[in-house]
């Protein structure tokens, strides 16, 4: 247990937890390691720091993911390892990170979900709570920073490919450190990762300077075309499907957009509207300070931080729209 002033004792790695975690995997023939569908830099970067220690171990494993990798984290090592599809194989342990409910493996969750022994390695706050061995600290800033601790205390070390993905996971869940997430114990982490052979600058060179232009010119609509209530207190952009047609922009180009919103000095809870895949709308909610986008995502049915949370919602656009303004003027009204 680790004490934080004010809060108490909270639940962190345990040498029990990595007992089991090193035991079950060193004990598997063949593991499969799942992901969130839409993946960032923590999910991605995490499943693969998984994947490689594993393959360091000599235990043959898979890196399932229901989307691909978006084209800034394709410098990553070993990123040619997410498969889309399963492979016809069987698996004896699944090892799931960076996810609080399974559904959100999207087309892989049968495959979990038939499996006799599943650890999780999270640090959403809990929505459902799946798997046999649970390592979830909700006070990390990442998964990165949880796999951090727990493979370098595992053996055989960190090598320069896992701190490389690994400290991609970080940088990316907090913003490159600026984020009120961002702990002295997460740049004590990266500290270490960078020890072990990751290059921080690559990471954000990637990460940041490497942007497509209709990533930038999806930006710039978005931007245009931002509306506000509240004394601008809540700020939003909806993006309508014709627009990622006229500018050959694709979902993985909105990232980022909703955090330039909240960046405006006096927006408090931000959004970004979007038309997902199969009919559904999609939004991503950001908040400064105490304001909890994560609850009015789980009430939405979606899940996330305090400050950092997302949705999917089955109904058309304009009226995913409206239910998420009413939720954030009710969060902006309760908190
Ligand atoms: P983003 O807005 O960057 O897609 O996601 C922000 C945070 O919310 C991430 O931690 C992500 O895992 C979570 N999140 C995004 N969309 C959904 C969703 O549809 N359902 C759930 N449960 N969480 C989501
Ligand atoms: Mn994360």
């Amino acid at each position: 247990m680790r004490q934080v002033s004010g809060v108490g004792p909270i639940p962190t790695l345990t040498p029990d937890m990595v007992d089991r975690f090193v035991d079950w995997s060193r004990g598997a023939e063949r593991v499969v390691i799942g992901t969130h569908l839409n993946p960032d830099g923590d999910a991605i970067g995490s499943a693969l720091g998984v994947s490689l220690w594993l393959s360091a171990l000599g235990v043959a494993n898979d890196v399932l993911c229901h989307h691909s990798p978006p084209s800034y984290l394709e410098f990553l090592p070993a990123v040619d390892r997410i498969r889309l599809e399963s492979p016809d194989k069987e698996f004896d342990l699944g090892i799931v990170v960076d996810l609080d409910s399974l559904d959100r493996l999207g087309r892989h969750q049968d495959t979990f979900r038939s499996l006799s022994r599943l650890i999780i390695v999270d640090h959403h706050v809990p929505h459902e709570s799946p798997g046999d061995l649970r390592i979830v600290d909700t006070r990390a800033p990442a998964t990165a920073c949880i796999l951090t601790d727990l493979l370098d205390q595992a053996g055989p070390g960190l090598t320069p490919e896992i701190a490389e993905c690994l400290l991609t996971g970080i940088v990316t869940d907090t913003g490159c450190f600026r984020y009120p997430n961002a702990t002295a114990e997460s740049l004590h982490q990266a500290a270490r990762l960078i020890e072990a052979g990751a290059n921080l600058s690559r990471v954000t060179h990637h990460v940041y300077s490497s942007r497509s232009e209709a990533a930038v010119r999806l930006l710039g609509a978005a931007l245009n075309q931002l509306q506000h209530t509240e004394q601008g207190a809540i700020a939003w952009a909806t993006l309508k499907p014709e627009l990622y047609l006229t500018l050959g922009a694709t979902d993985e180009h909105t990232e980022g957009i909703v955090n330039e919103i909240l960046s405006i000095d006096r927006v408090k809870i931000a959004a970004v509207v979007r038309a997902g895949a199969n009919g559904v709308a999609k939004g991503s909610l950001r908040s400064k300070g105490e304001y909890d986008v994560a609850a009015v995502a789980q009430r939405l049915g979606g899940g996330g931080h305090r400050n950092a949370s997302g949705v999917t919602l089955d109904m058309p656009l304009e009226e995913a729209e409206r239910t998420i303004v009413e939720a954030m003027r009710e969060c902006l009204g309760s908190s």
